[in-house]
């Protein structure tokens, strides 16, 4: 389905990206990985996507804080593999604290991460994609990139943005086949959110398996995690010609988390 495309995943060595680098690649795309972790671990996870799919992968460095690797990624998976038909902008990170006690740098940090190296990646690839006349452009806010929450002004200014870069990038190429949409996870259970599970076990004085249940059951209706399986179909979903005339939209996907 997805056979002869090249697909570059932000923050695939963990959680959601994974998850879609792992489901482009069962539907035959080629896979470009990039963030953080072991070397010998990035390098299995990249060696069993090439034997368990039979596709090229190739893992790309850049810290996405920083633009200029934000904007090189996409030159160097040219260079390393070929041009980026599927951008996915997953990469993110979290810090949460009430604003009057909300470090500076961690502001700066979540927004250079979350928003604009999404800004960065896609400014990169649009001539590439808009010569061929197609591409897709998934990004991955976050329920949070439709409603709020306390303590997380950095992460939800950077997602409810990330949601209104979609809309731009859809309207300014509307009339090409290149599409962008926003997927909207509710939690999913990823090293991000074990942190803050954890975190909140501590602060709170809880076992972690009832600040899990806590934190499921205060938003997120159907208590149940949303998984990386999952969120990796809708992208291949996105990715699709039956998607064409999908764009400028947010999914969410997220048990219900957006509806009350
Ligand atoms: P994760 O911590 O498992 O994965 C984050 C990935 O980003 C890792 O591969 C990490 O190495 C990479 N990364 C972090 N900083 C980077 C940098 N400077 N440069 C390059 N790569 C970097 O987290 P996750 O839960 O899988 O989150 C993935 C995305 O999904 C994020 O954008 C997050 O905001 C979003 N999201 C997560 C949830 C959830 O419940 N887990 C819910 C909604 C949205």
């Amino acid at each position: 389905m997805l056979n002869g495309k090249t697909a570059l995943v932000t923050g695939s060595t963990s959680g959601i990206g994974l998850g879609i680098a792992r489901a482009m690649a069962a539907k035959g795309a080629n896979v470009a990985l990039n963030g953080f972790g072991d070397p010998d671990e990035i390098e299995a996870i990249r060696a069993g996507l090439e034997a368990d799919h039979g596709v090229k992968a190739v893992f790309v460095h850049a810290d996405l804080s920083n633009p200029d690797e934000a904007f090189t990624l996409i030159r160097k998976v040219e260079k390393d593999l070929a041009p980026v038909d599927i951008l996915v902008n997953n990469a993110g990170i979290q810090h949460t604290d009430r604003i009057e006690d909300f470090p500076p740098e961690k502001w700066d940090a979540v927004i250079a991460i979350n928003l604009s190296a999404c800004f960065h990646t896609t400014r990169a690839a649009l001539p590439g994609m808009q010569a061929r006349n197609w591409g897709r452009i998934i990004n991955i806010a976050s329920a949070h990139g439709l409603v709020g929450s306390p303590f997380k002004a950095a992460y939800i200014a950077a997602k409810h943005g990330l949601v209104g870069l979609t809309k731009v990038t859809a309207l300014e190429n509307a009339k090409t086949h290149i599409t962008a949409n926003a997927i909207c996870p509710g939690w999913v259970k990823t090293p991000l959110v074990v942190k803050q599970i954890e975190d909140r076990a501590k602060a709170e004085g809880l076992s972690v398996e009832d600040a899990t249940r806590t934190l499921l059951g205060e938003r997120q209706p159907t208590e149940r995690f949303v998984t990386p399986e999952q969120l990796g179909e809708l992208a291949v979903f996105l990715s699709s010609e039956a998607a064409d005339t999908t764009t400028g939209a947010a999914f969410p996907m997220d048990g219900a988390f957006t509806t009350w």
